[in-house]
């Protein structure tokens, strides 16, 4: 292979939203150039994107030898990855280019929630019983041998879309016609994923939750933050609503949780790079949930600003952002002195309440007085027909705080999303 090039860092992306920009900013702080690998191209206008690389990320071959196709043969100097489908390709690009990165192997399994559970599994790691089944299978049939309650899912979606909880084999039966239909979806069938053809059923696991977010260095896990979920997530949705760090667990829990998550990354396999992970505490158990191979998701990461600490040993009081952090380690610099700023933080993501269409938003300027509220983003597009959970994959929009303590943040949170009136109006039937 060519001489590495030691100015451009490849970025591999779905989404073209802030994450994207924050990469860019930082990219421009440190002097390197980020080259872009999509399946958006089409979508950009930035002067980054001068040399964007088209890719289908389900069509992993081939999307290598783009990408090595148009760096010349020359390895970039690192890749950083946004979003589950490209964090399986990015850990591909790794392996091409000789770079350090997740194994690609274990990137998929981290994507597959089958096969995370069966990783765990055979790690002797705690994790709910789980059956998988074909979604085409006899619902009626099934129902009898699940466990109650359970939780019905999709292998390879996020944000919890097509996840139910069922209490009785009538409800499995609704939800698991249900999760067919998802699957069936356009925007899923596109994906051309062939785990979307089965449904992942498991025990529910009562209990509070916890999302991790981490580095892993050639195998080390560095804890980036540790945040609460303070809402119930008893279902029979799962919105995630409410994030907070730091959290308001003992140390010595935080420790553990820490730990499981270390454990459920080596079990899966995972090496370098970022990881996200979902924890339920359960009694005394710790279950891992998830571990995606990647940081957490789109504008949630304004949430996090970090340090350089502590002071006496060259450290800093400048704040940077997640991405920068996450660039540095992709160019190879140790990011072990980096902290989370000493601020208590946390976002909201707005769930949408029902379906219908959206109209505006009123209550914006006033939530944004509210204490310790920093800003409130509302991302849904005016006349744009929304879809809740299970179905749907997006928010309202966003409400981020700062405070001294944890517990203030939620109260800013949870004020500011108060003030807030959504008109949403009932879709017209279309006249056939
Ligand atoms: P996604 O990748 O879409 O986020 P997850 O499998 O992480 O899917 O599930 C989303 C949410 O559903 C979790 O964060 C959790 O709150 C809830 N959930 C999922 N599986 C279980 C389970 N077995 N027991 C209890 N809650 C669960
Ligand atoms: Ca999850």
């Amino acid at each position: 292979m060519a001489k590495p090039d030691s100015t451009r860092v490849l970025l591999v992306a779905t989404t073209t939203g802030y994450q994207i920009r924050s990469f860019g900013e930082a990219a421009d702080k440190l002097g390197v150039r980020l080259v872009f690998a999509s399946d958006r191209c089409d979508q950009l206008e930035d002067p980054w994107w001068d040399e964007a690389i088209p890719v289908r990320f389900h069509d992993e071959p081939r999307s290598v030898d783009a990408v090595v196709s148009a760096c010349g043969g020359a390895p970039p100097r690192g890749i950083v990855a946004v979003g589950d489908r490209p964090a399986v390709l990015a850990a591909r690009l790794a392996r091409a280019f000789g770079l350090p990165g997740h194994p690609p192997e274990a990137a998929a399994t981290s994507r597959n929630k089958l096969a995370t559970r069966r990783a765990l599994q055979a790690a002797g790691l705690p994790t709910p019983r789980f059956v998988s089944m074909p979604v085409e299978g006899d619902a009626h049939g099934l129902a009898g041998g699940v466990q109650y309650p359970a939780v019905i899912k999709p292998l390879a979606l996020s944000g919890s879309r097509g996840v139910v909880r069922v209490d009785t084999a009538a409800e499995f039966i609704d939800a698991f016609d249900r999760l067919r239909r998802l699957l069936q979806a356009r925007d899923v069938r596109m994906e051309r994923d062939q785990t979307h053809g089965q449904a992942l059923v498991e025990d529910f696991i009562p209990g509070t939750e916890y999302a991790i977010e981490a580095l892993l260095d050639h195998g080390t896990l560095q804890w980036l933050a540790l945040f609460d979920k303070p809402d119930p997530l008893d279902g029979p949705f799962f919105e995630e609503t409410i994030y907070c760090t730091p959290s308001a667990a003992p140390p010595e829990q935080q420790q553990r949780l820490v730990a499981a998550v270390a454990a459920a990354s080596a079990a899966i396999g995972l090496h370098h790079g970022p990881v996200h992970a979902e924890c339920r505490i359960s009694g005394d158990t710790i279950y891992v949930l998830e571990v995606a191979a990647r940081p957490i998701g789109g504008l949630c990461s304004r949430a996090l600003r970090f340090r350089r600490g502590p002071k006496a040993s060259g450290g800093s009081d400048a704040v940077v952002s997640l991405e920068e952090v996450l660039l540095r380690h992709a160019l190879g610099e140790d990011v072990s002195s980096y902290v989370r700023e000493r601020a208590a933080s946390g976002v909201m993501m707005i769930p949408i309440p029902r379906r219908g269409v959206y109209r505006r938003v009123d209550g914006v300027d006033e939530a944004k007085l509210v204490a310790g509220v920093e800003d409130v983003r509302i991302t849904a597009k005016p006349d744009a027909t929304l879809v809740p959970l299970p179905e749907g994959k997006s928010y309202l929009g966003f409400i981020f705080a700062r405070a001294d303590k944890a517990g203030a943040v939620d109260r800013a949170l949870r004020g500011a999303h108060a003030r807030l009136r959504f008109v949403i109006d009932r879709e017209v039937p279309v006249a056939i």
